[in-house]
Formats: C-alpha cells, sequence, structure tokens
C-alpha cells in the first residue's frame, strides 16, 4: 500500500503558496512556518493513527487550511465581553470593571519610568504602598493601612504575621469556602498558623471564645460569610464583644469583611454587606477586604488597622512576595479619590454606577432594546421583564437586586446554538438563561454597550 503522507506538500512548498506567501506581510517569517509545522504535524500523526483512509488535501487546500489557523492564533485570548448576567461581581468576567480615571492612572505611568519606591522630594528610597496609604486611612478611619495582591493573600500573610507559630481563634459558622479554591481553613494552614475552632454551625458564644483562649493563642479572628446565610436558631458574636475579650487578654482581633464597602450599600438596597469604617470603628485591629468586590477598583487585598500590627504584616517575609505593582497602585488610588466626594464616586465608579441605576431608566433601555431584537429571523418574542440582578457570584443569593432584562423567546435556532454564538462574538456577550428564555440583564450591561449589543445580535448568524 503506498504511504498517502508521501503525497503531504513540504514546508518550503506550503510556504511559497498565495495564502501563506501573503500572511509574511502581516505576521512574522517564524510564525507562519511556525503553523506550517504544528498542522502538518497534526495531520500527520492523524493519518498514520487513521483505521481507514483520509483525503489528504492539496497544496492549497493546506496552505488555506494553516493560514486560518494562524490568524486564529493570532487573536488575543483575553477580550472584553458584554455582562449581560446581572451578576454584577462576576469573578469570571473580572469582577469589578474600572472607573475611567482609574484607567488614566494606569496610562500615566504604564510606559515609563515612575515614583513607585522613590521619595522624589528627598531623593531617598520611600514605601511602594505610600500612595494610597493616606487615602484607605482617611476613607476607612484607620491609623495604618497595605495593599497585597489580593484578599486572599492578605488573610494569608496577615495570619502568618500575627498568628504564625500559634492559635488564631475562629467560630465554626464563619469556616467558609468562597470559589472552590479559597477555604479558610487550608489558608490559614498554609500561613503557619493553628486553626482553632469554636462553637458550632450554627450558634457561637462569646465564652466559647473565651475557654479556647491559652497559651498558644495569638489572635481572634472574624470571617464575614460573603457567600451564604445560616438561618434560623443561630447567633455569632458581635465584633464589638469580640474585640473587648481581645482587648482583656491583650489579642488582636482580625476581621476579614471579604467585599470591604466603603460606603453603606443600604442605599442600594444591599444591606447585608460589612462597611469597612465600621468595624474599624467597633474596634478591629486589623480589618482585609478586596479591592475589586465593593470597592470597584483593581484587583488587589487591602489591609487597614493599628499602625503596630499593620507594621509587623509589612516586615514579614511574605510580603514582598504578594506586594503589587505601578498599575495596581495607580488604578486603586484614582479609584480610592473618587469616594472623596460621593456624587463624584456614583457617576465614576462603574458598579456604583450600576447599582445606583434607576429602576425606570433599565425598564426604558430593556424596552428599547427588544424591540429591535425582537424583529430578528431568530427570535420568537423578545419582551422586557422585572427580574433580580445579583451582587457577585460569591455574596449572599439572598441579596436581590431589582433589575430589567429582555427576555427572548428564540424561533428556528434553540437557546443554546444564540448563547454560543453570542458567546464566541466580537465583543463577546454573556447572558443568563432561566426558564427556557434567554435574559439580558441591562443591570450589568452599561448605557455606552447597548448599541454594540444590538449589533451583536443582528450580525449573531450573519456570516
Ligand atoms: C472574596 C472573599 C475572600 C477572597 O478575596 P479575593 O480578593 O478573591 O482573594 C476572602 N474572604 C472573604 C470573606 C471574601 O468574601
Amino acid at each position: 500500500m503506498p504511504n498517502p503522507l508521501r503525497n503531504l506538500p513540504s514546508v518550503s512548498q506550503l510556504l511559497e503558496s498565495p495564502p501563506l506567501k501573503k500572511m509574511v506581510d502581516t505576521v512574522s517569517h517564524n510564525t507562519v512556518v511556525g503553523g506550517v509545522r504544528t498542522v502538518l504535524g497534526s495531520l500527520r500523526d492523524r493519518v498514520s493513527s487513521a483505521t481507514e483512509d483520509i483525503n489528504i488535501p492539496s497544496a492549497n487546500e493546506l496552505a488555506e487550511t494553516i493560514a486560518s489557523w494562524i490568524k486564529k492564533n493570532q487573536q488575543p485570548v483575553l477580550v472584553p465581553v458584554i455582562n449581560a448576567t446581572g451578576v454584577i461581581l462576576h469573578t469570571g468576567l473580572g469582577r469589578s470593571p474600572l472607573a475611567k480615571e482609574a484607567v488614566d492612572a494606569i496610562n500615566e505611568v504604564a510606559m515609563g519610568y515612575c515614583s513607585l519606591e522613590f521619595d522624589l522630594e528627598s531623593g531617598q528610597r520611600g514605601q511602594r504602598v505610600h500612595c494610597v496609604q493616606q487615602l484607605l486611612c482617611e476613607l476607612t478611619g484607620a491609623e495604618a493601612a497595605t495593599v497585597v495582591n489580593n484578599n486572599a493573600a492578605a488573610t494569608m500573610l496577615t495570619l502568618g504575621a500575627l498568628g504564625g507559630g500559634g492559635e488564631v481563634i475562629v467560630s465554626r459558622g464563619q469556616l467558609i469556602e468562597i470559589g472552590g479554591s479559597y477555604r479558610l481553613p487550608e489558608v490559614m494552614e498554609t500561613s503557619g498558623a493553628k486553626l482553632r475552632e469554636v462553637g458550632a454551625t450554627n450558634k457561637t458564644h462569646l465564652r466559647d471564645y473565651e475557654d479556647a483562649i491559652g497559651e498558644e493563642t495569638r489572635a481572634l479572628m472574624r470571617v464575614h460569610p460573603s457567600n451564604f446565610k445560616i438561618v434560623g436558631f443561630t447567633k455569632e458574636v458581635s465584633l464589638e464583644d469580640l474585640v473587648k475579650l481581645g482587648r482583656k487578654h491583650g489579642l488582636p482581633v482580625i476581621d476579614d469583611i471579604g467585599s470591604g464597602a466603603l460606603i453603606d450599600f443600604a442605599r442600594y438596597g444591599v444591606s447585608e454587606e460589612p462597611i469597612s469604617s465600621a468595624s474599624i470603628d467597633a474596634g478591629a485591629d486589623v480589618v482585609l477586604f478586596s479591592g475589586d468586590k465593593l470597592v470597584g477598583g483593581p484587583q488587589c487585598g487591602i489591609i487597614i488597622g493599628k499602625k503596630k500590627y499593620i507594621a509587623r504584616i509589612m516586615k514579614h517575609p511574605m510580603m514582598r512576595a504578594m506586594r503589587v505593582g505601578k498599575l495596581t497602585l495607580s488604578a486603586l488610588w484614582a479609584t480610592l479619590r473618587l469616594y472623596q466626594d460621593l456624587d463624584k464616586a456614583e457617576l465614576s465608579v462603574p458598579i456604583l454606577q450600576m447599582l445606583s441605576t434607576p429602576l425606570e431608566n433599565l425598564h426604558l433601555r430593556s424596552d428599547k432594546i427588544a424591540k429591535q431584537i425582537e424583529l430578528l429571523p431568530f427570535v420568537e418574542s423578545a419582551e422586557p421583564v422585572q427580574d433580580h440582578a445579583m451582587l457577585g457570584g460569591g455574596s449572599l443569593p439572598t441579596e436581590k437586586i431589582d433589575t430589567w432584562c429582555v427576555a427572548i423567546t428564540p424561533q428556528e435556532k434553540t437557546i443554546e446554538q444564540i448563547t454560543t454564538a453570542l458567546r464566541t462574538s466580537s465583543p463577546a456577550v454573556v447572558a443568563r438563561v432561566q426558564k427556557e428564555k434567554i435574559l439580558l440583564d441591562m443591570r450589568t450591561v452599561q448605557p455606552s454597550e447597548d448599541l454594540k449589543l444590538v449589533d451583536v445580535f443582528s450580525n449573531l448568524f450573519e456570516s
């Protein structure tokens, strides 16, 4: 039997073919050669492992295949998405979008050198997080502050610095898991501190903490159960009482508040999110929260609290492994600055903008978009419906935010076909599927994206 592989065109033959020859103008010669080798290689593998005859494509067909393979590989993997899920802090979609002011601040320092660890007045080496320390203290009432890569890092570092080599006491009702890979008991173990669980899942009393305090105790910790709620016969110790107990025994109280609101979100109908300044007021020694949840800034972990504890945390060797760079710090600084004027923050910080949009506004937008989408051939009906948006995948499921959506019933195409086409269009659109309908939640679609959204729908099955 003749070896079908002998009919494969050679690399040099393919490189001379018109489609690939043309490509060398837009991508490098090495990229084209790499593409030719990869596609040829996988074709060879397929032919030699095939149990029946495989048609060997002609040189021209093969060149076309390789050209489109290279084109696809030149596309970035990280692309913009229109978030129509209604989940405001969607971790899979990059959590909080940044304010324009934050992006401008990144732009200012990204391409050149900057004063990251350099005090321009004295010409001496400076403190990296200096630029945001004062703002964080001003906005939260804390004595001192520092910033690391995310709240998981903030927790691990704080536990290592204040609890390492000893025990940290936590209520059994607060041993949270967030997003699968974050589990407080495991974070604690990795930090070098020993977890001392007290109380029961539904009830923990002050005396449970008190009874557990001993020689080995280094700190008391409270964790905000961001993504679940124990209801019924429950009891948790208040932060104030925990602080009193800590003082009595000379132990610091660490408060992991999770989302870390800088303002009271009750104004948006979100009432269960702890406010960072309230924890400081209640006397917590160290308060931990994320920068990209309710702060609405870049991914980072914010640590605020008493000077002596923050100093200890910053001296810990893990601090260096978790530090943030100039892009994060400039974006955080610009975001925090917006909070100095709440009206300005509501206009500029995207998550505050989304939460403060009046319901009637969402209704009008969903109505307008529905009318345009309903005209499309694969749509049986599209209509505005009132529903509930959510703060975040990792926030309380009971915290529902009123919203308006466009509810779409397809015809000729399935829901799956449409949502797949939406996800792979440009820009990509991620929607919510509920009760056999595709819902586009206007709470998380920015007004500037409305036209794009209709455009994506109109071109969905065009090519
Ligand atoms: C989200 C969350 C974390 C993890 O924060 P990241 O910034 O995602 O690392 C830790 N603790 C609580 C209570 C949280 O809600």
